[in-house]
């Protein structure tokens, strides 16, 4: 990892600390939802957006997921969703995304002049509805039993890391 993207990564996680507070402030839930959709997409509640390509499931624990893209690891600080109201690194009122994807404090809106039709993960949840983004669970208790299922089938089938393709070759 670059000297650069080092000292990026150490003021993010300063930034999302300070966010934090030491009363464990949280960001409000339409904007951990945003979040949920960036990182884990909906195709476990029946849509068409697929996971984020630097979901990793945790190897610590089978049911957590952690932002590969981040370079912050696979620790408990970092899974990305929790149990219940247990503090996750997307309840952060401050927290960086490397896509720079919605629900984030580094977002940064799609390019709406861009010649390109096909839809990114990026302008497919800006163009969800409020109503959908609201039936997205913020914790792993919360989702009920068969989308958790679908959930971690999904996941289990797509792991692939970069890891596991270089000690492949
Ligand atoms: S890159 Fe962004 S959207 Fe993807 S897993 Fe990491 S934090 Fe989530």
């Amino acid at each position: 990892m670059s000297l650069k993207k080092k000292v990026g990564m150490i003021k993010s996680y300063a930034t999302s600390i300070v966010s934090r507070g030491l009363t464990n402030k949280k960001t409000d839930k339409f904007t951990k939802q945003l979040r949920v959709l960036s990182c884990f997409g909906n195709e476990h509640y029946g849509g068409e957006l697929p996971p984020c390509e630097h979901l990793e499931r945790s190897k610590v624990k089978h049911d957590k997921f952690y932002c590969g893209g981040c370079g912050c690891g696979d620790r408990k600080a970092t899974w990305l969703m929790s149990d219940g109201e247990e503090y996750s690194k997307l309840d952060y009122p401050k927290v960086a995304c490397p896509l720079k994807m919605p629900g984030f404090s580094t977002y940064i809106e799609s390019d709406e002049d861009s010649s390109d039709d096909i839809p990114t993960r990026k302008s497919y949840i800006e163009n969800m509805s409020d109503d959908d983004i609201k039936l997205i669970s913020v914790s792993i208790l919360e989702m009920p039993d068969d989308v958790k299922e679908r959930l971690n089938k999904k996941e289990e089938k797509t792991p692939i890391t970069k890891k596991e393709v270089e000690d492949k070759d």
